[in-house]
């Protein structure tokens, strides 16, 4: 069963360092989709990255709301992006994330133009496709959906039934505990794996950093939100057949 876990954004050293490690330690990898604003520090560390096997992929220049830019914006914020990142002997070309999950058409005919094959930004509840469906085209670009996570009756404050599958959304709008994040990821997980559907779910590598500046607004500290992804790690890979890779290498076992 493929497992793709991606983190974006990518704006703190020492949480990237740890996701790396983290993921390291799993014999597994992951894709980070980098914000090209950050490069001018971040650079060695998304360097240490992809010497090392793991999957950068674009996520733009600014990071800015992109529901309402034309073609020409897009192909801006996606080249600078690009550029920034070849500069330091990167790719990034090849599967794109929009910030805040914010798309419109003009993105598609944009990342077309481009070359991407891969993007990673619309959101799917969770039955909406099987694994017949998979890789799912849209628009010219094959689609790696970003999950929507079913709550399975734990205290969330949206009460909604599903929450979209990224950590900002159970940690900021949800306001999970620990224990029910935990809870949320592994039965969500155990649902794909009982039917061996590719379990895909999103993160931000900067929340796992000692450097997080939104600290004070999270309802667990940093040792806790470690404690999250690292016993999530601990549950997947001891099941058998899982294999954590890069998003698009979902295609390849
Ligand atoms: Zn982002």
């Amino acid at each position: 069963m493929i497992v793709g876990l991606s983190f974006d954004d990518n704006d703190s050293i020492d949480g990237m360092n740890w996701i790396i490690n983290l993921f390291n330690r799993y014999n597994s990898k992951c894709t980070f989709f980098n914000s090209s604003k950050y490069i001018h520090y971040m650079n060695l560390t998304y360097k240490n990255a992809y010497d090392n096997g793991f999957e950068i992929g674009c996520h733009t220049h600014n990071h800015l709301n992109g529901s309402s830019f034309s073609i020409e914006k897009w192909k801006k914020e996606i080249q600078t992006c690009i550029d920034k990142h070849k500069e330091i002997g990167i790719d990034c070309n090849k599967i794109f994330r929009a910030p805040y999950l914010e798309v419109n058409d003009n993105m598609f005919v944009a990342l077309n133009g481009l070359g991407f094959k891969y993007d990673s930004s619309l959101e799917y509840y969770p039955y909406d496709y099987n694994s017949n469906e998979i890789p799912y085209h849209y628009k010219g670009i094959i689609e790696i959906p970003i999950q929507s996570l079913e709550n399975p009756g734990l205290k969330s404050k949206s009460k909604n039934d599903y929450i979209t599958g990224m950590d900002w959304n159970w940690l900021f709008e949800e306001k999970f505990t620990s224990k029910n994040a935990l809870e949320l990821l592994k039965y969500n997980f155990d649902i794909k794996y009982e039917q061996n559907i590719p379990f895909f779910c999103g993160f931000h590598s900067g929340i796992y950093g000692d450097d997080y500046e939104h600290e004070h607004e999270l309802p667990m500290r940093l040792e806790a939100r470690r404690k999250v992804l690292s016993d999530f790690l601990e549950y997947i890979t001891s099941k058998p057949r899982v294999f954590i890779q890069n998003l698009t290498d979902f295609n390849k076992n």
